[in-house]
């Protein structure tokens, strides 16, 4: 599989993994292989799909205990608004981070806005929240879909026919 150019990439994440005192086995090398292949969100019954004609033996079940894991060692983000998984942008550090999520295409992008941390952790401490989540999940169209978009007489904006 050297042919394939996430397979750099995956063993920098391994290195990282292994950092952090997490050991990297086949199956979770191979979950996170697809979300990094795939560069979108995937859910944990895509991911069985997809690994399904490489192992057999992969079920939901073996599929989320992967992706628990991934998401502790900080490879993998979880998406609450899509019930989907993602592989981190910028794994080398932990982050607070934020999603901006295409409700057309799908697409998603990772921001590490300091300002939106900043303002999260200031808003949890005046309200006197301990915070242990602080992803914080956008939804909208993206760029490229809003190029793609064409306004109705009504103002509303729909996919172009
Ligand atoms: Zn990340
Ligand atoms: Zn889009």
């Amino acid at each position: 599989m050297t042919d394939m150019p996430e397979a750099g990439l995956l063993d920098g994440l391994e290195a990282i993994c292994r950092k952090r005192g997490g050991r990297m086995t086949r199956q979770r090398r191979a979950v996170l292989g697809k979300l990094v292949e795939n560069r979108r969100p995937l859910s944990a019954y895509e991911l069985r799909d997809l690994l399904r004609p490489e192992d057999a033996s992969v079920t939901p079940a073996s599929v989320y205990r992967c992706l628990d894991f991934l998401v502790e060692h900080g490879l993998v983000h979880r998406l609450e608004t899509t019930r989907s998984f993602i592989a981190c942008d910028h794994p080398e550090h932990p982050h607070a981070v934020q999603f901006l999520i295409c409700r057309q295409c799908g697409s998603v992008v990772e921001a590490e806005d300091k300002r939106m941390e900043a303002a999260t952790e200031d808003l949890g401490h005046r309200l006197g929240f301990a915070l242990d989540q602080r992803t914080v999940e956008l939804t909208g169209i993206c760029g490229p879909c809003k190029t793609d978009t064409c306004k109705t007489g009504d103002g509303r904006t729909v996919p172009c026919a």
